[in-house]
């Protein structure tokens, strides 16, 4: 049996871990961090649980091959109930509002209502969402190992749509919005995904909405990984926590395991990297074998953008039920947090979560675009002067939007671009990979390393833009490479 150490114990690493169990390799998963899930966490403050990650899960409805993929890893089940938000997101700025439907026909009403002059366009955002629903992610096997007929299967499956997919994949978010005559809609639909992304982030997102496929599993998102981790463990893989990895050992260009920080050397026959792409390759292989595409992402990031972010979690004494997920506000006058300036900030309320703050309670928060190189910079004082900055904001915020929250703010917490660098050693803070289109980003990279035998690199960069969806994918993707190089045919179950 061929030993696998897998670095890392987020999505990838518990996806690839739980598939090459299934396919009878002996795996044993290092992961720097005292719990499983990497960004896809939450954690504890007093009687409320703050989620770091879970909006929306694409693959939650059964049918799909992505949500057998979560079934199988233990990620969902039967018994994980999925909320499925009425509207996506609310947008408000000054006294006017856009609600962001799920629903395709209820959203094309309300934005035909606030906008006729944009008809053309408000229908072909309204289509795409009612046909490209079940276009769902092809998982069956790596890209790169699709035949001509995979390709003309997939095409004719899916005639019609392609060319929808076509168009909003081949424009940016940015450039995307500026097709509505009206700026309310602009900011409303800029707003809801943020960042330099391709207009198709935000029309598949919606599209999976609208077809009950991207919901929100309660429990959120710690209760997941750890769901993962027990499936994992249940088919006999190991994990060993608190154990980060220093280098991968590599011997006349064989990887042959792993170096923990302490000294301790790990041997395996194959070592898959989920980890963060650039820590693996610049850090534990020496920038030995890092390819070009790569290196001209990593060098440069204004360039091509990553998402990161602060958050502000307040525990509050109260629950308002809205039908949204969260608002999306157009400030006044622009944030001056970092130099980013934000023009508008999210408040999220998870209230739609019971099982995250005791009986009459919830959970808010306010999230705001960030800039790393701003909180990189700061010395630990100023770090903590601008953490404080940024919470009395977040506070204000909120109480502005619901005065009935004052004086019941009972717990607090303040999250930066540098937390997920601390927690996850995510290069510039990033919790997805690169999201707009180009020859650039690989649309997936297929993790061999050129001049290096018995070692891959998965996880979310690997497959763009990345996200709880790409992550398992490429875990997953990752675990049928080794057993299909072995001879033997993949088990999914
Ligand atoms: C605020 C927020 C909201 C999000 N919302 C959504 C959403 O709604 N839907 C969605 O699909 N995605 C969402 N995401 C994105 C999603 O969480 C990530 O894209 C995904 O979890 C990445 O998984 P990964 O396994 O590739 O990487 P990671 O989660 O980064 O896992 C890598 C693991 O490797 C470990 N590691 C790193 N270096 C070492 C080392 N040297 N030694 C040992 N271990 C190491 C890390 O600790 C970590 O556990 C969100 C993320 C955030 C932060």
């Amino acid at each position: 049996m061929k030993k696998v150490v897998i670095v890392g114990a987020g999505i990838a690493g518990l996806t690839c871990g739980v598939y090459a169990k299934l396919n009878g390799f002996d795996t044993h998963i290092y992961e720097m961090h005292s719990i499983p899930g990497g960004e896809c966490t939450g954690w504890d403050r007093g009687d409320y649980h703050f989620d770091g990650c879970i909006h929306w899960l694409m693959g939650s409805k059964p049918g799909t091959s992505l949500n057998d993929l979560w079934r199988t890893t233990g990620a969902l089940s039967d018994d994980v109930k999925i909320v499925n938000h009425e509207v996506f997101v609310r947008y408000e700025e000054g006294g006017r509002f856009v609600n962001l439907y799920t629903n395709a026909d209820k959203l094309e009403r309300h934005l035909l209502d606030l906008s006729p002059r944009d008809k053309k366009e408000i229908k072909r955002l309204c289509n795409a969402m009612r046909v490209m629903g079940d276009l769902g992610m092809p998982i069956d096997k790596p890209m790169d190992k699709m035949t001509a007929g995979d390709g003309i299967k997939f095409a004719f499956k899916h005639i019609g749509k392609l060319r929808q997919l076509n168009f909003f994949n081949n424009i940016k978010l940015a450039d995307y919005v500026k097709r509505f005559k009206e700026p309310l809609l602009q900011h409303a639909i800029f707003s809801a995904i943020g960042g330099d992304y391709n207009a198709n982030a935000f029309v598949m997102s919606m599209a999976g909405m609208h077809a009950g496929d991207s919901g929100y599993p309660v429990g959120g998102s710690r209760a997941l990984a750890l769901r993962m981790e027990q499936r994992y463990l249940s088919l006999g893989g190991r994990v060993s926590y608190k154990s980060r990895v220093e280098k991968i050992i590599v011997e006349g260009g064989v990887a042959k395991g792993i170096r923990l920080t302490n000294g301790e050397e790990v041997c395996g026959d194959i070592v898959i990297s989920c980890a963060d792409a650039y820590a693996t390759l610049y850090r534990m292989l020496e920038d030995k074998y890092t390819p070009e595409i790569y290196r001209n992402l990593f060098a440069n990031p204004k360039k091509h953008y990553t998402p990161t972010c602060s958050l502000v979690f307040f525990g509050v004494d109260g629950e308002i039920k809205e039908p949204w997920r969260g608002i999306n506000i157009r400030r006044e006058k622009p944030a001056g947090i970092d130099r980013l300036k934000v023009e508008d900030a999210s408040i999220m309320n998870y209230s739609y979560d019971e099982t995250l703050a005791p009986k009459g309670k919830s959970v808010m928060a306010v999230y705001y675009m960030a800039d790393y190189d701003y909180w990189n910079a700061l010395d630990q004082k100023k770090y903590r002067q601008e953490k404080e900055r940024l919470l009395q904001d977040a506070k204000a915020f909120l109480i502005k939007r619901y005065p009935q929250l004052e004086g019941k703010i009972e717990k607090t917490d303040v999250v930066t671009p540098m937390t997920y660098v601390r927690y996850c050693d995510a290069w510039r803070g990033s919790w997805m990979s690169w999201g707009a289109c180009g020859k650039d980003i690989p649309r997936y990279f297929p993790g061999k390393l050129n001049g290096l035998k018995n070692f891959l690199l998965a996880g979310m960069w690997t497959l763009p833009p990345g996200g709880l969806p790409g992550a398992a994918s490429a875990g997953r993707f990752a675990a049928q490479r080794i057993t299909e190089a072995l001879g033997i045919e993949f088990r999914t179950i």
